[in-house]
């Protein structure tokens, strides 16, 4: 699955779990009752449900008759299902009344002698619920009286219970069919097959989906509302699409790729794309990002981008359209066996989102992606000591950015190592003996190895099993004499607990004006160094040439080298090395007028973003000269949003202040706009508070512009904006203009306990998301008197996925508010180590925040490849 963002200038989805970077950074350590880590051992094989649901919409309640066949694997006297919250009002086994007995999240039948192996029960339950999770509704109310109706299902990591009686674990797999009996002009999404609508008097229809092959119970979906679809197919296999029926017209703008994705994934992987249909439903309030449901993903609303705003984002929501399309193969075909091997469904669907953007927006898009996702996971740094299997999530959520996006990154470093086509080998004869089973990473490297004779137990060793990544030191010496480059390579990460010593082979290309000679080396020690040949003193040596090896490297060079490298080196990485090293020598307009050039001329976006955001941590006078002067020859809205905000980082610069407001009030793009907004927010420029309250009362595309001029107020700071932010919060606004409110708001007039109370309000609305941001406002808000109201929603049991860690956190804040607060210099750890770490100590708390700010924003546009989930909620 894919997580939800909170906050950011344009929609607060997708995935890129902030929230938990957001808990990393505020020193807050969430205790939560985890998901379990072992998979059970079974004493049945549920083999089949039969699933009928009927809806009562005034007491949003869910009314169910499930019919289960299972055979029994090991002696037992009873049959137990996971059920939690239901009211079980009877149970027949073999059409018979049984006996049974409910607990907080168990129904016990009892059998009447024990039953043996091979033994066959068919088991019907009737049952009602109020789901507090798992089931949702989503119904117009005062305050939205034209919602389209919804009912859609998270199961996800165990909530499937919460709605349904069943076996409540990924290992085991059974088929469905789902009979959904809902008001006439409804539409309904399940698993597999449609067989049947069918009139069922007083104004109903009973619809009839069949899933014919076996998966796990976190997989089952039931999708109904007011929908409107759009309809495609693939070599034949229906492509169904589905949005709120107010946004149908946005289904073709955004997800017209989809047949393009299951062609290629289906070629690289040699194994068809396995299931009878392929549905995507795109839902209000969704819980996470997306969840890929056995032949039926379901996506949040945000994917829905608005048709103006879709060309200004070339990737648009491929990444979160991909990522739960892989997981059709990784994940719901083959299934992890227990959460600990989570990243088998996870860092497999990152991986592949890496493979759409390489086929499609091609290999500079994806090496960006990759060199950004490497930087990023560093910056993590609670992430490093944790290796990528583990079962010891009792206080850390195993869907982890080492799940996605280090997984993902080992998946790439394989595919390096071995080359594309023994990888693929590999990874095709994975899913063809597998297909159909749950694994562990055991049954990866087992059937790489058979499929390309390669052994990769060295390999899964450090990268999977064991933590962290090289943490290097590298210089070079030039012996005339002997015409030898002497290359240093140290490991520097520190060796405790599950980091050790790395070992792997890398690429090092020395060029001189004969041109590049590319060299293997293996790293494996401590300390070594290499003696290569070059007939002349080289003007270049790259070190992990096109970054193919997920580490952090110090590499000292000095600048002429750097400014070589940033102008000839031929893949991305090494240029977008340069420019984050030259965006260090503070002063230096070489420097600057260099990252200008490539800022204006380098082929590839990637490198363009880098050279613009290590321009504005240049700061200097010609710096953003440079920034300024390329505004009028760089079109692309996403450069021009990555120039405006490298902009944002000029305090004393009274022309760029004045430049930024003229782009927020007129730039020809609305990611531009947005972008210059906020960084108005962050340097409090001289007409703030006008710009900003113009961008309010504007109209935009989904009022883009709005919400990013509600986000910057609070930054500003400015209390006159109190009475406009109460008001953009209120109930019956649009829901994302009110999460930019809220949190603005909650950053004005500290001491004055209404706005808390205000804020506090909305932890009680149902609205998922305004709960969310309501959470987080009170959080940094510091007013500890809203401690009671988020201990209140923490009890209610009524949370699910992101809320629980995320609501501890904020209580954790308010009762310990001069706990270590240390987002940014950890965020930037990598890039300035203790220099950044001293400077962050010197921030006043809305520098901070703003700074975060800033990185969520960052995150929304660029992360969509990191994605870390926050932990379930307690059970
Ligand atoms: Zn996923």
């Amino acid at each position: 699955m894919k997580n939800r963002i909170i906050g950011g200038t344009r929609k607060p989805a997708g995935f890129v779990a902030v929230l938990s970077l957001f808990l990393a950074l505020l020193g807050a350590t969430p205790l939560l009752l985890a998901d379990e880590s072992f998979a059970r051992s079974k004493d049945y094989d549920l083999e089949h449900s039969r699933i009928a649901l009927r809806f009562d919409l005034e007491q949003k309640k869910v009314i169910g008759d499930v019919t289960h066949t299972l055979t029994i694997l090991r002696d037992t006297e009873g049959i137990t299902f996971d059920s939690a919250g239901l009211h079980i009002q009877s149970v027949t086994l073999n059409k018979a009344a049984a006996t049974f007995e409910t607990s907080e999240d168990k129904l016990r039948i009892a059998l009447s002698k024990a039953a043996k192996p091979g033994e066959k029960f068919s088991v019907e339950i009737k049952y009602e619920a109020k789901p507090t999770k798992g089931l949702y509704f989503i119904l117009p109310d005062k305050d939205y009286p034209h919602r389209p109706k919804q009912i859609w299902t998270q199961g996800e990591s165990e909530d499937t219970r919460y709605y349904l009686p069943t076996y409540d674990y990924p290992n085991d797999r059974l088929t469905t069919e789902t009979i959904l009996t809902v008001p006439a002009d409804w539409l309904t999404v399940s698993n597999g097959k449609l067989i049947s609508v069918a009139d069922a008097g007083s104004g109903l229809k009973t619809w009839t989906w069949r899933e014919s092959q076996p998966s796990s119970t976190y997989l089952i979906t039931v999708v109904a509302g007011e929908f409107a679809e759009a309809k495609d197919t693939w070599r034949s296999i229906p492509v169904d699409y589905y949005a709120p029926k107010d946004r149908g017209d946005r289904l073709a703008v955004n997800y017209s790729r989809t047949p393009a994705m299951i062609e290629l994934f289906s070629k690289k992987l040699g194994v068809d794309y396995p299931w009878e249909k392929y549905a995507q439903s795109m839902v209000d309030d969704f819980v996470a990002g997306g969840m890929e449901n056995s032949s039926a993903t379901t996506n949040a609303t945000s994917s829905l981008r608005h048709p103006t705003l879709v060309p200004e984002y070339p990737e648009d929501e491929d990444p979160l359209i991909s990522h739960e399309l892989a997981h059709q193969w990784f994940g719901d075909l083959v299934t992890c066996k227990d959460w600990g091997n989570i990243w088998l469904n996870e860092g497999f669907a990152t991986f592949m989102e890496s493979v759409w953007t390489e086929a499609h927006f091609g290999k500079d898009a994806a090496d960006y992606d990759r060199w950004e996702t490497s930087r990023r996971w560093f910056s993590m740094q609670s992430l490093y000591g944790k290796p990528v299997v583990r079962h010891d999530f009792d206080d850390s959520s195993e869907f982890d950015g080492n799940a996605y996006a280090k997984g993902a990154w080992v998946l790439y470093m394989l595919r390096h190592q071995l080359g594309e086509d023994a990888f693929y080998a590999g990874l095709k004869h994975y899913l063809e003996v597998n297909r159909g089973k749950n694994v562990v990473t055991a049954d990866l490297t087992k059937a790489i190895e058979e499929a390309t004779h390669t052994n990769v137990d060295q390999f899964f060793s450090q990268w999977i099993y064991g933590a962290g990544a090289p943490k290097l030191d590298v210089s070079y010496t030039y012996d005339e004499t002997k015409r030898q480059v002497l290359l240093t390579v140290k490991q520097t990460q520190k060796r405790e607990g599950y980091v050790g010593l790395f070992r792997f082979p890398v690429d090092v290309e020395i060029t001189t004006a004969a041109g590049p000679k590319l060299y293997n080396i293996l790293v494996s020690k401590e300390s070594e160094g290499f003696s290569l040949p070059s007939e002349t003193a080289p003007r270049m040596v790259l070190f992990d040439k096109g970054t193919q090896i997920l580490k952090s490297a110090e590499f000292k060079k000095d600048k002429k080298e750097w400014l070589f490298q940033l102008k000839n080196a031929s893949e991305l990485g090494d240029r977008a090395d340069a420019a984050a090293a030259l965006g260090k020598l503070k002063n230096d307009d070489e420097a600057a007028s260099a990252l200008g050039e490539v800022l204006r001329s380098d082929k590839t976006d990637g490198v363009r973003f880098t050279a613009a955001k290590a321009l504005g941590e240049l700061g200097s006078a010609a710096a953003s000269k440079q920034l300024l002067d390329s505004l009028s020859s760089v079109p692309q809205p996403w450069v021009r949003c990555r120039i405006v905000e490298a902009l944002g980082n000029f305090k004393d610069d009274a022309a760029v202040k004045t430049k930024l407001e003229a782009l927020a009030r007129e730039d020809s793009s609305y990611r531009a706009r947005a972008a210059a907004l906020q960084a108005i927010g962050r340097l409090k420029t001289p007409n703030a508070y006008g710009v900003l309250t113009a961008a309010v009362n504007g109209d935009s595309p989904d009022g883009f512009l709005r919400n990013a001029a509600l986000r910057a107020f609070g930054p500003v700071g400015d209390d006159k904006a109190v009475a406009l932010l109460r008001d953009w919060a209120a109930a019956g606004k649009d829901m994302e203009s009110r999460e930019a409110a809220i949190s603005s708001l909650a950053r004005l007039q500290k001491d004055n306990k209404e706005i808390t109370n205000q804020i506090a309000g909305y932890l009680s609305e149902p609205h998922f998301p305004i709960r969310l941001s309501a959470s987080f406002a009170l959080g940094s808000r510091g007013d500890a008197s809203a401690i009671p109201a988020l201990e209140a929603l923490l009890k209610s049991n009524d949370l699910s996925i992101e809320m629980a860690p995320m609501i501890k956190g904020q209580i954790e804040r308010l009762k310990n508010p001069k706990a270590k607060f240390r987002p940014y210099g950890q965020m930037e750890e990598e890039e300035g180590g203790a220099e950044s770490e001293e400077a962050s100590a010197t921030l006043t708390e809305d520098q901070r925040l703003s700074h975060i700010e800033q990185l969520v924003e960052e995150m929304n546009d660029r992360l969509k490849s990191i994605e870390t989930r926050l932990p379930p909620p307690p059970k």
